[in-house]
């Protein structure tokens, strides 16, 4: 298999799998594939920023 992220080639028993809700499933090499993917595909809540941003 290999990697979602980076496309590398997993070996078996080493990386990550990660399962969404969804049912997608998708593998990473390493910790750093997965948070860059994560943080890519997740988009910030403006609004919790802007209201956290006004509460100070
Ligand atoms: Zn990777």
């Amino acid at each position: 298999m290999k990697c979602s992220y980076c496309t590398a080639e997993i070996e078996k028993g080493t990386g990550m799998m990660f399962v969404r809700k969804n049912g997608t499933v998708r593998y990473y090499c390493s910790q750093r594939c997965y948070k860059f993917n994560i943080v890519m595909v997740r988009k910030p809540n403006r609004k919790e920023i802007e209201e956290r941003a006004s509460a100070r």
